[in-house]
């Protein structure tokens, strides 16, 4: 089975997120739990929780078809101690509101060494981070996500994340989200079938499917190994829209939350459907 959503607003409450997703045909979302641009946010309250999870009981939605995405600010592998240690408390902040909320996909952006360490270094302490927070919280999946590796961020070369992995205690708590534009921009060449096939061929010898535990679907404005981190709407940019019609044929992307970040918002009733025509699924 595909889940196929987008990201969206969870403005005014968490719990307005399923239904915005349930409105635009989604069968997954994605959603931020608190002001992804802040530090801070006022803890989850009982009501909050309790609604957010009976919205999500009406409209179908189960643990494994929602992923949270977390702050921007958050960086796991930040070379200064107190910047970390920042970074540490608040990433646990963001497991801990997924665990009230009763999900169990947490997605990041690894970190970046901002040109103060080594790659080795940066990687070696994201694992510590995932370490530290699983002991703080139960349950819930550290979920890293591949980056376009703008500037110094790292995760844009899936050894990078097998490293990580390779630095968690606790296997069964972490694993991946693929964002399709970042990956190109990386330079996967996800366009062409060869590509796309040789792409997930080193995803599953470097890093594994049984990590896979969600995707993030967007077009890319940049070129194949541009670095750039913007984002298109399906068959609008430089990937085109085959890739596309890959990963719906691709039982290998079954039952992991399929989410749109794509630009324009008006267009994601039309992108899910498009998305769903092209499984091998009947409605
Ligand atoms: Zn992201
Ligand atoms: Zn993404």
């Amino acid at each position: 089975m595909k889940y196929i959503g987008a990201h969206v607003s969870a403005a005014g409450g968490v719990f307005n997120a399923p239904v915005n997703a349930a409105q635009i045909g989604a069968t997954a979302f994605a959603l931020f739990s608190k002001n992804q641009r802040r530090w801070q946010s006022p803890p989850l309250d009982k009501d909050t929780i309790a609604q957010f999870k009976a919205n999500c009981a009406h409209y179908q939605f189960s643990a494994e078809q929602i992923l949270v995405h977390d702050s921007y600010l958050i960086n796991l592998g930040h070379p200064e101690p107190e910047a970390l240690d920042k970074s540490r408390k608040a990433f646990i902040d963001e497991l801990q509101r997924c665990h009230q909320l009763g999900l169990t996909l947490l997605n990041f952006h690894p970190g970046s060494h901002l040109r103060k360490q080594s790659v080795e270094q940066t990687l070696a302490k994201i694992s510590e981070s995932i370490n530290l927070a699983h002991k703080e919280v139960p349950h819930v999946v550290a979920v890293i996500e591949n980056t376009a590796g703008q500037g110094s961020n790292l995760g844009w070369d899936f050894t990078h994340i097998a490293q990580i992995i390779e630095g968690v205690e606790d296997k069964s708590r972490v694993g991946v989200c693929i964002d399709t534009c970042h990956g190109f921009a990386a330079g996967y060449p996800i366009h062409t079938q060869e590509g796309f096939t040789q792409t997930f061929a080193d995803f599953d010898s470097q890093i594994g499917f049984e990590y896979l535990r969600g995707m993030h679907l967007n077009d890319s404005k940049g070129k194949l190994g541009s670095r750039l981190d913007r984002h298109h709407s399906l068959g609008q940019g430089e990937i085109g829209q085959e890739c596309f019609k890959y990963i719906m044929q691709d039982a290998r992307f079954d039952n992991i939350p399929l989410i749109l970040e794509t630009i324009d918002q008006q267009i994601w009733p039309q992108e899910i459907s498009w998305l769903k025509q092209q499984t091998n699924e009947k409605e």
